[in-house]
């Protein structure tokens, strides 16, 4: 006989991984209105999710407010610039040293197949936010699709408080 499959627990199992929108209202286009998000993040502001996961006296790093994967980072100066030729040189080795501590990080945490990591500068770039920051994202051979949900594969989206507690952790333990 053939057996049904268990659609109550597969779904308990995607209730559990998935990373639940609802809690980021963002993620559905209601930003909060503010001037400068990032300066908010900075702040340590209310009106703004916590996501933050690592900083120094220059510059901060969160997991993104709009996660693209599973660790996506985004690493921007603690003081409102728009454009990398406001930073001096001594804050750029800095800026570059906390990329490659954040891809280390990214590597133990989730083991990613790859990254991207950039800017987006100007209105035709896709920037969305004005305050100069960096995407950090990690690559995964195999990413979250319609099909992926659908077909019950392997589900990686988490969310990102999640993420946000495990990669402090990474920055913390790897001082
Ligand atoms: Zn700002």
């Amino acid at each position: 006989m053939r057996t049904e499959p268990d659609w109550r627990n597969w779904r308990l199992g995607l209730a559990r991984n998935l990373f639940v929108p609802h809690k980021f209202d963002y993620a559905r286009g209601k930003r909060p209105k503010v001037s400068c998000i990032f300066c908010e993040v900075v702040a340590g502001k209310d009106t703004v999710e916590r996501l933050e996961v690592h900083r120094t006296d220059r510059f901060l790093i969160s997991l993104n407010l709009y996660p693209y994967n599973p660790g996506h980072l985004i690493l921007f100066p603690v003081n409102h610039c728009t454009h990398p030729r406001e930073l001096k040189d001594s804050d750029v080795q800095e800026l570059h040293h906390l990329q490659l501590k954040a891809m280390q990080v990214l590597d133990s945490l989730y083991q990613p197949r790859g990254f991207n990591v950039g800017y987006n500068l100007g209105q035709a770039s896709g920037a969305s936010i004005e305050h100069l920051h960096i995407h950090i994202v990690p690559r995964y051979e195999r990413e979250l699709g319609f099909m992926d949900i659908i077909g019950g594969a392997k589900i990686m989206v988490e969310d990102p408080v999640r993420s946000r507690d495990r990669i402090r952790n990474g920055f913390n333990s790897s001082r």
